[in-house]
């Protein structure tokens, strides 16, 4: 299944993307996808239901403004240099364990909502990823059974203010938390829609110029093994994101490095897991 969730933002109502395509509005059957939903029975009672039920489910236009797909999240565990020639061009080694840091909730937004350039900010900078969304409570699991913990996929660009980041001392944490910083979507589709999240090209472009263009075949350390490693430090709930590193590509590998400003436009995709976009707009006191 590919779930959404569509409305004004703090409003969205549940919808699938049905296999012709359209748009679902499934509300009659529960009020949100939060994390009682994913980590109980909820995919699979959502997937029974609507096959009885497709026909009383209205659909919604295309139009429609498409919030994140999961609501409630309780952290966002990101992993830095995941892919060899991204740490190469961040001028740092390609780790012996996985790097990982927090990134705000309050980044969470739509997949295709603007993108705000924060306050003060010169180096905001895009990263491709795919995240994994967790369907079941994780502690301490094996990587054998890492995946049974795995409710399915998003992509996600983990925007990314570079002085924040590693010019101003402290945790990479305020480099990737502003407002805006963490779209999720198009939909989140469900582990079994994706039968080798190993092996699905990832790509981001700027105004049409392509930047990213990988195969999460690259990660260093794949998913089963990220799971087992985070859950040795902190339960993982259901609706929880990880999210799996960006490839080589991003703006500040280029020389001169490169940023984004107010106009600019970012379209990013992940094989069989969708396609989002984001204009960047300046920031304005509201
Ligand atoms: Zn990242």
């Amino acid at each position: 299944m590919r779930l959404i969730r569509f409305g004004a933002p703090g409003a969205e109502k549940p919808g699938l993307i049905d296999q012709d395509g359209t748009f679902r509005d499934v509300s009659a059957f529960r009020h949100d996808f939060d994390s009682l939903f994913l980590g109980g029975t909820g995919l699979q009672d959502l997937q029974d239901w609507f096959a009885k039920n497709k026909a009383n489910c209205p659909e919604v236009p295309a139009t429609e403004r498409l919030g994140p797909p999961v609501c409630g999240v309780s952290k966002i565990v990101c992993v830095g240099l995941n892919y060899a020639k991204h740490a190469a061009e961040s001028g740092m080694d390609v780790p012996t364990e996985p790097v990982l840091f927090f990134k705000a909730t309050s980044a969470i937004c739509g997949p295709n909502d603007p993108v705000i350039i924060p306050k003060n900010s010169e180096k905001t900078d895009w990263e491709v990823e795919l995240a994994v969304v967790i369907g079941k409570e994780a502690h301490y699991v094996s990587e054998a059974e890492a995946m049974n913990h795995v409710a399915g996929y998003m992509v996600h660009n983990d925007y990314s203010e570079r002085a924040f980041q590693l010019e101003q001392g402290g945790q990479w944490v305020k480099g990737k938390s502003c407002d805006t910083f963490a779209p999720l979507g198009p939909a989140l589709v469900t582990r079994d829609e994706i039968p080798d999240p190993h092996n699905l090209r990832l790509w981001l472009q700027v105004n049409d110029e392509m930047m990213q263009d990988s195969n999460t075949s690259d990660l260093v350390f794949q998913i089963p093994y990220l799971i087992h490693y985070i859950s040795q430090y902190m339960r993982l709930q259901p609706g929880d994101i990880i999210s799996t590193g960006t490839p080589f590509g991003v703006g500040l590998g280029l020389t001169p490095p490169r940023y984004l400003k107010a106009g600019d436009v970012v379209v990013l995709g992940i094989a069989g897991v969708g396609e989002c976009q984001q204009k960047a707009v300046a920031y304005s006191k509201s």
